[in-house]
């Protein structure tokens, strides 16, 4: 069984109020993510992956389909408070903007906080005090120069360990990173891409790893799908995409990063 199956996903906006008009952003979607899986879910912006990634966290509603998480339908999870928080806790997102997951007035332990209290322990105890720092170094962060900080203190990529911290912490079964390097330091972004697949290692985690970067992709992935203006056009191991492409939009894709190899060999000195 896979752990997410997305069904004949679609989402249709509507937007203006006299005069009405429609944008079909996710056109019969269907893909699945087995246990331990990496899936890279890659396309130009506006392409309709933020809208799937919202849909698969259940903030926002799909106009027709079904996604099933461990079997269940999401629907069923959102009927009562427990396995709400079961879901929670189980699907973990990354975004894209390392400043939105914050709250400027607070230091960020508020974020490492709210995982320990879903996985049951109070913030306050020297049991939470130790995962939290066992946490900070697993990415690399020591918990001395970090605990305390306000997020304007901290750099892009420092948050976005910290995310990744998080899930360390909650040892989801999937996370869903919508472009979470895109944001960053191109000079820090190996290092955060690193962690993920490090994460993978360890917990055995699956990841929707959303990306406009194909190197990126190619280099993280079990799996590449290629979206393009809300459809899946393509689907294939990344040596299948690379080697054999079908649709004129993934040659375009891969035409478009003459870097990737050199990229990819950057990617393998990094030590995390
Ligand atoms: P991507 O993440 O690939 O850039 P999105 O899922 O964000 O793509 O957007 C897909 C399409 O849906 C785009 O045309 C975008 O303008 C539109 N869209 C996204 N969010 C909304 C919204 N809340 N209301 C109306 N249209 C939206
Ligand atoms: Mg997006």
């Amino acid at each position: 069984m896979a752990l997410l199956e997305v069904r004949n996903l679609n989402k249709i906006y509507e937007i203006g109020i006299f005069r009405k008009k429609y944008i079909h952003a996710v056109k019969n979607v269907s893909f699945s993510i087995k246990e331990g899986e990496i899936v890279s879910l890659v396309g130009e912006s506006g392409s309709g992956k933020t809208t799937t990634a919202k849909i698969i966290l259940g903030l926002l509603k799909p106009t027709s389909g079904e996604i099933l998480f461990e079997g269940k339908n999401l629907q069923e999870y959102f009927t009562n408070i427990d396995t709400i928080r079961e879901l929670r806790r189980k699907v973990h997102a990354v975004f894209q903007d390392p400043f939105a997951s914050y709250n400027p007035f607070y230091p960020i332990d508020r974020v490492l906080h709210q995982a320990i209290r879903l996985i049951g322990f109070d913030p306050a105890s020297p049991e939470a005090k130790e995962l939290m720092e066992e946490a900070l170094r697993n990415v690399g962060l020591d918990p001395k120069s970090i605990l305390g900080k306000y997020p304007h203190q901290l750099s892009g990529g420092e948050k976005q360990r910290i995310m990744v911290a998080r899930c360390w912490l909650l040892m989801p079964k999937l996370i869903v990173a919508d472009e979470p390097v895109s944001m960053i330091d191109a000079s820090t972004r190996g290092g955060v891409i690193k962690l993920f697949e490090k994460l993978r290692k360890v917990q055995n985690t699956s990841i929707l790893f959303i990306t406009h970067d194909m190197g990126l992709a190619y280099y993280i992935s079990d799996k590449i799908l290629i979206m393009y203006l809300g459809e899946l056009v393509e689907e294939g191991t990344p040596d299948e995409i690379l080697s054999n492409p079908k649709h004129d939009y993934t040659k375009r894709l891969i035409e478009s990063i003459p870097t990737l190899y050199k990229k990819w060999e950057d990617l393998e000195k990094i030590k995390v």
